[in-house]
């Protein structure tokens, strides 16, 4: 027995039935879920190429977290890829937020509550509230260069 799955040439795949599987039946190990490594790219894609959480990636390919968890312990490449996207996320939001409440904060335009709110979601920021508060006021008094190196240190640390 092969493998057989349809290859994208149009052939079959000749691997023995169930070959890397330690069994002798159905499909090779590349091809025995190969309706989930089309889902698998697609949630890759999306992560690699949004603002967004493994959660919500999962979510766009109908999935949910727990799948993706499972993918991963299953598949060590799935897994590196994933790793590597969720690297890319942080990055992403910095060019994100630089155009938009980034701008603002830096600007001076806006307020204390906001700055610790795009702090909060954006560098993983978890001080003390009092903490919080006292670092953005101290926003205020900012050159824009300096308000810029600042945010960037809080979400590259
Ligand atoms: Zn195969």
């Amino acid at each position: 027995m092969k493998c057989g799955a349809e290859l994208p040439d149009g052939g079959r795949c000749q691997k023995p039935a169930g070959w890397g599987r330690d069994t002798n039946e159905g499909k090779c190990k590349d091809h025995v879920d190969s309706k989930n490594q089309t889902v698998k790219k697609e949630f890759l894609k999306y992560l690699e190429n949004h603002v967004t959480t493994v959660q919500s990636a999962a979510q766009h390919v109908g999935k949910h977290e727990s799948t993706i968890w499972k993918w991963r312990q299953q598949d060590e490449e799935f897994d590196k890829k994933v790793e590597e996207a969720k690297g890319q996320q942080k990055k992403k939001r910095v060019e994100k937020v630089k155009d938009s409440l980034f701008m603002r904060i830096i600007k001076g335009d806006a307020a204390a509550s906001e700055t610790i709110f795009w702090l909060k979601n954006n560098a993983g920021w978890e001080s003390q509230p009092d903490a919080q508060v006292n670092i953005a006021q101290k926003f205020d008094g900012m050159s824009i260069e300096d308000k810029e190196k600042k945010l960037e240190e809080i979400v590259e640390s």
